[in-house]
């Protein structure tokens, strides 16, 4: 995104809005050159960020892929696709907002346990233990001892 007073172009972002119907985002950014701000308006669905995996390649941002994660995370448990539809949706505007040219992949894995997390805490080990390709069985149990704990203290909290 070029600067429109000094063509520089880096900028950064320091604010991004949906509009009401979801479609398109606008933001503000500011100019890494001469510091100027300007506003501009993208497509949604156009400014979702690159994925960065592990080994350094990149992969656009991919919600069937998520959605697949979800639905294999939550086999057999009493959630309607819908609302892991919904999920994807609330990821995707997520990482809209954060107006990123790029994200990690494991920033994208933690924001989908995030939401696991409080939608199912059997889909959330599920996915977790996949996802964070436990080195061992310990690890997986401190893992799980401090999903348990957590859920102990949120409903202290209640
Ligand atoms: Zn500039």
């Amino acid at each position: 995104m070029k600067c429109p007073f000094c063509t520089h172009p880096e900028s950064k972002v320091v604010d991004s809005r949906l509009s009401k119907d979801k479609e398109m985002i606008r933001r503000r950014r500011e100019c890494l050159g001469c510091k100027k701000r300007f506003t501009t308006s993208e497509r949604a669905e156009e400014a979702l960020p690159l994925v960065v995996k592990k080994d350094g390649r990149r992969e656009t941002f991919n919600r069937l892929k998520i959605l697949n994660g979800l639905k294999k995370a939550c086999e057999k448990r009493p959630i309607s696709v819908n609302l892991l539809e919904k999920i994807v949706n609330r990821i995707e505007h997520h990482f809209v907002e954060k107006g990123e040219r790029e994200v990690k992949s494991t920033e994208v894995g933690e924001k989908v346990m995030e939401e696991l997390h409080r939608l199912d805490g059997v889909a959330y080990v599920r996915f977790a233990s996949v996802y964070r390709q436990f080195k061992d069985i310990q690890e997986f149990m401190d893992e799980l001892k401090d999903l348990l704990g957590n859920k102990e203290e949120a409903s202290k909290k209640k």
